[in-house]
């Protein structure tokens, strides 16, 4: 099922979220709405939070296929290391038509479960090392927008949403 994705403002991508501990059908549910919703916006990553469910779940693609064949569904991610900084463009689903560049670090090892409970780790670099990262932030409740400095990160939320208010979608603080 496509959910409504969460934007910048609404509380709950600030709330963080609980660890999974029940490997049931609710939980495949929320994956497959999660790759679904995904897939229906266009985008390489997808954390609970931004379809407004408080669980420890982010999903990630990459690949070209966009056929589920190359989803990445991480439950209970978490980071095991990290290496180097590297800059580059990043967006964000929650933040539609905000692009701004942020450093990153260069690679990550990220352990993680899947949908069955069962424990595997990743290594990611160029654009999957920048979605792990920028999507188990979702899941602390960080936005990619906090790593820009404060007056930078003032002036452009609020031309994102001048942008957000001409095109009629109403959006809070956040
Ligand atoms: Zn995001």
């Amino acid at each position: 099922m496509i959910r409504p994705i969460r934007l910048l403002g609404d509380p709950v991508l600030r709330s963080g979220t609980r660890i999974v501990e029940r490997f049931d059908d609710e939980l495949a549910a929320l994956i497959d709405d999660l790759v679904e919703t995904m897939y229906h916006a266009d985008g390489i990553g997808l954390a609970a939070p931004q379809v407004g469910d408080e669980r420890r779940v982010t999903v990630i693609d990459v690949g070209e296929r966009r056929d589920g064949s190359e989803v990445i569904e991480l439950v209970n991610p978490r980071i095991l290391s990290s290496s180097g900084t590297i800059p580059s463009e990043e967006g964000c689903l929650s933040i539609p038509g905000l692009v701004e560049t942020i450093e990153r670090a260069a690679e990550v090892e990220v352990e993680y479960r899947n949908r069955s409970g069962a424990t595997l780790s990743i290594r990611g670099t160029d654009l999957l090392g920048r979605a792990l990262q920028h999507e188990i932030d979702h899941l602390e409740g960080t936005l990619f927008i906090d790593y820009l400095g404060s007056l930078q990160r003032r002036i452009v939320v609020q031309e994102w949403k001048k942008a957000m208010e001409a095109k009629g979608v109403a959006v809070g603080d956040g």
